[in-house]
């Protein structure tokens, strides 16, 4: 398989050859990764290699279905699920009747559909029938920020490719690329900024910003954290809850804080940061009063956190599991 335009996730591409080699390409999968991990990109990749009529490595970029898939324009790849397309149970009936339906002109029929995890039990298993029963030429691809709030049956019948963040270093190389424009420190930054997510870094170089109050908020937590002080962070937590923080400025908060703490274990390592003045500080305070296992527990407790704002747990439960996590490290 050619998966060059994918950038890092080394063993995932090996993981993909080594099957498709022995094989071929399996008619389901689940691609699975934080927002810009690359998941867009592998769907493309699989969707294109599974019409390429181009001989040698798939897809080939060259014959006429991949420049199709390419463009958005194949009539045999599908796309469902995304903004304003709710993934309920009438739409994946619907998808089941025009499955039946032959492809246009590939030999495949491919459904891309986004935001997996959002389908409730009742659509999963409409899927699950589908992708059990449904006719031989239909190859499904679910897209999804979190595979495990998929039905285990769903799983089983799918191969789980997972994208992983990219290194440092893959992705100035992968900056390089896209963003020429930019100035080397500018790509750099970002590169730095990204915790190995490309799209974030294409999102901080095209100038979206974090949502300031993340930021503030992700600061308030370490200084308290720093001072040991569990009221006051128990304080801020309720208060979190009291503001009506919703799970998206939840997982903003959480975000910022993973990259606090995450400076902040570089730091203490002894290593140079190329960071603003601010995040400097916070970076060489907590290197200063939390020791590397703090800042571990304190992060495991954020990714936890940041997959449950992913779930529909209520972002009061999250901020209070926050608290009441933070304080114990106090201890
Ligand atoms: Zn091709």
């Amino acid at each position: 398989m050619n998966l060059s335009a994918l950038a890092g996730n080394t063993s995932l591409k090996h993981q993909l050859e080594g099957e498709t080699a022995r094989h071929g390409l399996s008619h389901a999968y689940i691609l699975s990764g934080p927002a810009g991990s690359g998941k867009h990109t592998l769907a493309g990749l699989l969707a294109a290699a599974l019409v390429c009529t181009g001989g040698g490595d798939k897809p080939c970029f060259s014959c006429t279905p991949c420049k199709k898939v390419r463009g958005g324009i194949h009539p045999d790849v599908i796309s469902a699920g995304g903004e304003g397309d709710v993934l309920n149970v009438a739409r994946v009936r619907a998808l089941r009747s025009d499955a039946y339906i032959k492809p246009n002109e590939a030999p495949r029929k491919v459904y891309i559909l986004e935001h997996a995890q959002d389908m409730n039990d009742s659509s999963q298993n409409a899927l699950l029938k589908l992708l059990e029963e449904g006719p031989p030429y239909t190859a499904f691809l679910l897209l999804t920020d979190n595979a495990t709030a998929l039905l285990p049956t769903v799983r089983s019948r799918c191969q789980v490719l997972t994208l992983s963040p990219v290194t440092v270093q893959e992705a100035e190389a992968w900056l390089a690329e896209h963003y020429p424009d930019h100035t080397l420190q500018e790509r750099s930054a970002a590169a730095h900024q990204c915790q190995g997510i490309l799209g974030r870094a294409a999102a901080l170089l095209e100038g979206e910003r974090t949502d300031p109050q993340a930021i503030e908020g992700a600061a308030q937590l370490l200084q308290r954290l720093c001072a040991r002080d569990e009221l006051a962070l128990m304080e801020f937590c309720t208060g979190l809850e009291r503001d009506k923080w919703d799970r998206d400025q939840l997982a903003a908060l959480l975000e910022e804080w993973l990259l606090l703490l995450r400076d902040g274990l570089v730091s203490a390592a002894g290593a140079r940061l190329d960071l603003d003045p601010r995040r400097q500080k916070l970076a060489e305070l907590a290197a200063r009063r939390l020791s590397p296992k703090t800042m571990m527990q304190a992060a495991e407790l954020a990714e936890q956190l940041h997959t449950a704002c992913g779930f529909y747990v209520g972002s009061g439960h999250i901020a209070g599991w926050l608290g009441a996590g933070l304080a114990q490290l106090c201890r």
